[in-house]
C-alpha cells in the first residue's frame, strides 16, 4: 500500500543523517587537500558529490537506502498501467535532479546573468530588465522548492521535487497495524493544515515577488536610468555587496564582515571557512563565529 506522509518523513531524516555525516568528511578532508579558498568555490558541488555517492550505492544501484529500510518502504514508479520498481533510467535522472538540480540551475542563471551584463549590443533599460527577471526565475525556483513540501504535506507520495520529476514514490511494505501506519487521525489532519497554510504561504510569496518585479520594471522603463549603470548597481540588490574584496570568494563581498583581527569578507565565506577552522583565513589568528561583526552601511 501507499506509503504515508509520516513514513516517507521518517526514513527522509534517517538518510539526511547519514548523507550529513558523510558530507561532513568528505568536506573535511577536501578542505585539508585543497586548501580554504578552493574548497570554498566547491564546497556546493562537494556536497552534492557526496550525496550523490550515497544515492548511487542505494538507489541507483538497485538497493533501498538505510532510511527506506528502518521503515519498511520501497521506491515504486508508474510503467505504463502498472506500478513497479523505478527503471534504471527513472532512478539516475532521479539521481541527477536530486544532488544537482538546483545547483546546475543557479550556475545555469549566473552564467545567463554575465552575459546579459557583458553584452555591450543591449540597451541599458533592456540589460536591466533581463537581469530583473533572471533574479525573479531564481527567486521561482526557490519557491518552486516550497510549494512541493507544502503539496506534499496535503497529498503525500513525493517530498522532493527530484521524485515528483522522476514519477517516484514509495510503498509501505509494513502491515497496515503497525506503529508507522496507525497514526492518530488529529495528526493526519493538522499536518493537513499546515500543508494548506504553506501552500497560500508560498502563493502569497510569489504574488509579492511578481508584483515587486513588475513595480521595479516600470520604475526603469520611467527613469531611462541614469549613465553610470555598472553591472554591480543592477544587480542584485537584495543582499549588499560592496567595494571590499573578499578573499576567499575573489568577488566583492556580500554582507561584508569583519573578523576581531580586521580582516573582512562575506558574511557566508567567513562563517563557512571558520566551521572548517576556528582561524581566520588570512593572518590564522583565532576568531570565533561569535566574534564575526556584519559591517553595515559600507
Ligand atoms: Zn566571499
Ligand atoms: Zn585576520
Amino acid at each position: 500500500m501507499e506509503a504515508k506522509v509520516g513514513e516517507i518523513l521518517r526514513s527522509t531524516q534517517k538518510d539526511d543523517g547519514y548523507i550529513r555525516s558523510m558530507t561532513a568528511d568528505a568536506s573535511q578532508v577536501l578542505h585539508e587537500l585543497l586548501g580554504t579558498r578552493r574548497w570554498l568555490r566547491w564546497r556546493d558541488w562537494i556536497e552534492a558529490s557526496a550525496r550523490a555517492l550515497f544515492l548511487a550505492s542505494s538507489t541507483l544501484s538497485g538497493l533501498q537506502t538505510p532510511g527506506e529500510e528502518y521503515c519498511g518502504l520501497v521506491q515504486a514508479a508508474r510503467e505504463g498501467d502498472e506500478t513497479r520498481v523505478p527503471s534504471t533510467w527513472r532512478r539516475a535522472a532521479f539521481v541527477a535532479m536530486n544532488c544537482y538540480g538546483t545547483l546546475i540551475t543557479e550556475a545555469l542563471i549566473k552564467r545567463l546573468e554575465k552575459s546579459v551584463q557583458e553584452n555591450e549590443d543591449l540597451r541599458l533599460e533592456a540589460r536591466a530588465s533581463l537581469l530583473k527577471a533572471l533574479r525573479l526565475a531564481r527567486e521561482m525556483a526557490g519557491l518552486l522548492q516550497g510549494f512541493n513540501v507544502a503539496a506534499f504535506y496535503v497529498f503525500g507520495a513525493y517530498y522532493s521535487l527530484a521524485k515528483r520529476l522522476s514519477g517516484i514514490r514509495y510503498v509501505s511494505t509494513r502491515p497496515p497495524s503497525s506503529d508507522f501506519q496507525s497514526l492518530p487521525s488529529a495528526v493526519e489532519s493538522s499536518r493537513r493544515l499546515l500543508g494548506y497554510v504553506s501552500i497560500v504561504n508560498v502563493a502569497l510569496s510569489a504574488f509579492y515577488k511578481v508584483s515587486a518585479a513588475r513595480v521595479e520594471a516600470v520604475e526603469i522603463d520611467s527613469v531611462e536610468t541614469a549613465p553610470d549603470t555598472s553591472p554591480s548597481s543592477s544587480s542584485s540588490s537584495s543582499s549588499s555587496s560592496s567595494s571590499v574584496h573578499c578573499v576567499l570568494c575573489l568577488n566583492s563581498a556580500r554582507n561584508p564582515s569583519c573578523t576581531p583581527c580586521g580582516h573582512v569578507f562575506c558574511w557566508h565565506c567567513i562563517h563557512s571557512s571558520l566551521n572548517a577552522c576556528p582561524e581566520c583565513p588570512l593572518c590564522r589568528a583565532e576568531c570565533q563565529h561569535s566574534r564575526v561583526v556584519p559591517l553595515m552601511n559600507l
